[in-house]
Parts: C-alpha cells; sequence; structure tokens
C-alpha cells in the first residue's frame, strides 16, 4: 500500500472508532454508567485530534495514542459494565493490526511501534479488567438483554473484522508477490521478458508442438551510443522492443542481454522467416527521431528451429550461430 492508501484508509477507520464512540455514549446513558459518558468526551477528543495528526502525516504518534486510549476504553468499559457484553473482544482484533502496523512502519522507514510491546499492554489490561469483573462483579448492573444482545453485537463486529482483515493481507500479499514476480521476470527499460523468464519459457517450449526462435542483435548500436548518446541507445532499444510487440503478437519476446533479443513463437521456421523478415523490415523502415537527431537503426536476426532431442543450449546457439553469419556477411538480414 502506498503512502496515500494507507492515510485514506486511516481516515476511514478513524471515522468509523469515531461513530462507534458516539453510537456507545448513546448505550452508556441507557445504562446508566455516568461514568463511562463522561469518559466518552476526551474520547471523542482523541479522535478528533486523530484526524489532525493524519491530515499532518503524523501517523506514528496517531498510532501510539489510539492504541493507548482505545484500550484503556475498551477495559473501562468492561470494569464498568462486565465482560459479558463482549468489549474485551475489541483488544483481540486490535493485535493483528498492531503487527501490521509495525511492518508497515518499517517498511516505510518509519519509527516504528513495537507489536510485542504494544499486544503486551493489551494483554494486560484485558487480563485486569476480565479479571475485575469475572471476580469482583462490573460496577454498573446491566440488565441481562441488554448485555446479551450488546455481546451479540460485539461478537458479530469482531468476527466480521478479523474475516475481512485476513482476506484484505491475504489480498495484499498476493498483490505484492505478483510485483515481485513481475520485476524478477520483467526487464525495466523495454518491458519485455528478461532471460532469466525465456531460459524457463525455452525449456518448456522443447517439449511441446514445433517452434523457433529468433536471435536478435541491433546493428552498430556502439556507434549509435557514441553518436547520440546513451539516452538516445536506451530510447532505441525502447522502440525496438515496441516494434517487436507489434509484429510478433503470438510470440514471447525476451531482451536476451545489452541489445539482443531472443523471440520465441509457435511454428515452423519457413512461416518464422517471413514473420523475422517482415520485423527486420519494419524496423529499418522506422524513423527514429530523438530531439534533432533521426537515427538509422537496422537488425540482423538468426534463426532456429527446435529439432528434437538437443538441450536448449544447443538450440540457442544454433540461432547464435545464424545471427553470426549475418553480421559477417553484412548485417541486417535474416539468416535461418
Ligand atoms: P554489431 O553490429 O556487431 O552488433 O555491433 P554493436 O556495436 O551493436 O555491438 P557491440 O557488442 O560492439 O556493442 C553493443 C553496445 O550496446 C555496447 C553497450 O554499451 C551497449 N549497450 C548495452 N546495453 C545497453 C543499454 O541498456 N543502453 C544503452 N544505451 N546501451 C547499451
Ligand atoms: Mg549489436
Ligand atoms: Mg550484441
Amino acid at each position: 500500500m502506498d503512502t496515500k492508501r494507507i492515510k485514506r484508509f486511516t481516515y476511514i477507520i478513524n471515522t468509523v472508532i469515531l461513530l462507534l464512540v458516539i453510537g456507545l455514549a448513546g448505550f452508556f446513558v441507557l445504562c446508566k454508567a455516568p461514568l463511562l459518558i463522561w469518559f466518552s468526551i476526551p474520547t471523542l477528543f482523541v479522535y478528533i485530534i486523530g484526524y489532525i495528526l493524519i491530515a499532518k502525516d503524523r501517523l506514528d504518534i496517531y498510532v501510539r495514542i489510539v492504541y493507548f486510549w482505545i484500550t484503556i476504553y475498551f477495559c473501562l468499559c468492561t470494569i464498568c459494565l462486565g465482560y459479558k457484553i463482549g468489549m474485551h473482544l475489541y483488544c483481540m482484533s486490535m493485535i493483528p493490526i498492531i503487527f501490521y502496523t509495525e511492518y508497515m512502519a518499517d517498511k516505510m522507514g518509519k519509527a516504528r511501534v513495537n507489536a510485542f510491546v504494544v499486544s503486551g499492554f493489551i494483554a494486560i489490561g484485558y487480563l485486569i479488567s476480565t479479571g475485575y469483573s469475572a471476580f469482583l462483579g462490573p460496577i454498573y448492573t446491566v440488565d441481562n438483554t441488554i448485555a446479551g444482545t450488546f455481546w451479540i453485537f460485539n461478537s458479530v463486529i469482531v468476527l466480521a473484522f478479523l474475516v475481512f482483515y485476513s482476506r484484505l493481507m491475504l489480498s495484499l500479499i498476493g498483490d505484492y508477490e505478483n510485483k515481485l514476480k513481475e520485476t524478477a521476470l520483467i526487464d525495466r527499460l523495454t518491458g519485455l521478458y528478461n532471460r532469466h523468464y525465456m531460459i524457463g519459457r525455452l525449456e518448456s517450449a522443447a517439449k511441446e508442438a514445433p517452434y523457433f526462435i529468433a536471435m536478435l542483435d541491433i546493428d552498430d548500436f556502439k556507434k549509435i551510443n557514441d553518436r547520440y548518446g546513451h539516452n538516445a541507445g536506451d530510447y532505441v532499444l525502447v522502440n525496438v522492443a515496441r516494434i517487436m510487440k507489434e509484429n510478433c503478437r503470438n510470440s514471447k519476446i525476451s531482451r536476451w542481454g545489452g541489445e539482443e533479443f531472443l523471440i520465441l513463437t509457435p511454428g515452423d521456421i519457413a512461416g518464422g522467416a517471413s514473420l523475422i523478415e517482415q520485423l527486420r523490415s519494419a524496423v529499418e523502415k522506422e524513423d527514429f527521431s530523438f530531439g534533432e537527431d533521426h537515427i538509422k537503426v537496422t537488425i540482423t536476426a538468426g534463426l532456429a528451429d527446435y529439432t528434437g532431442d538437443v538441450s536448449v543450449d544447443k538450440w540457442v546457439n544454433t540461432a547464435d550461430e545464424n545471427l553470426y553469419k549475418g553480421k559477417k556477411s553484412g548485417k541486417n538480414k535474416v539468416v535461418c
């Protein structure tokens, strides 16, 4: 999650708690519990100050105050009205949030909340308040029907929260995993697959239907860099990649290294030769204009189909040898 999303999420949480505190104040009136009615006033202020802290990007202070205050609040409710109303259950739901907050703060390089210490504080508050109410009885007596209804209400909220929260965490982990996979397999400059991905893909293609590969190399790329600069070189790489994507829609295209690309396409080499020739011609015709410069770009390609019973290395070597032949015999051509 980025900072903006975290802030938005915290605003929502703060508003939900604020509304809950207002609703609960009404419930305390119903229960005739003056101590809790009075305690609701500073609690409301804490959450109003919460908005200011979120707006000022002081989420670190916000979570500390909120954890502290909310624990006191739930414990006081339990001491005053008894554990039968189920307010202590909220303490349990706070623990996974605390660990997530610690993780996020660590990730974002912010001062982290020590989740074990805070959880310990909550656990002590929980034990004292429920213990008090179990052994000494609550300060105010609440009608059994009201207490039971409220216990169900609180249980449903806490359980629903835990289900929702666990689901949210899993989807965040899933998103993060996908992002990691993408960065591990995609070349950042061109957006093509990288060599690592392609090696795996070649290994599975060797076991499937007929495939051919084309090893492509930009001609005299060093001269392009030397004459127009490295940024112009990058611009050429990005646009050659784009032309490849446009022309080889059924292929897997990878940046094999530097200014070399490997394309894997289903089909035989006869059809492959015309596809790659079309690509070579498209690159030759393209106007690579970078600032004031119009850069002439050509590519040479070596093709190889999979003959069976050879290693992927040998397959790639055959395409490489054909590429070498093309370079030796004048460049800007496709060799099978
Ligand atoms: P040939 O026609 O024989 O392929 O000659 P060439 O100049 O294209 O090949 P050579 O291997 O001599 O030079 C490749 C150059 O590609 C050298 C290297 O600096 C440049 N290069 C490799 N990766 C990048 C990159 O990501 N960006 C830029 N701008 N240049 C790169
Ligand atoms: Mg080259
Ligand atoms: Mg090269």
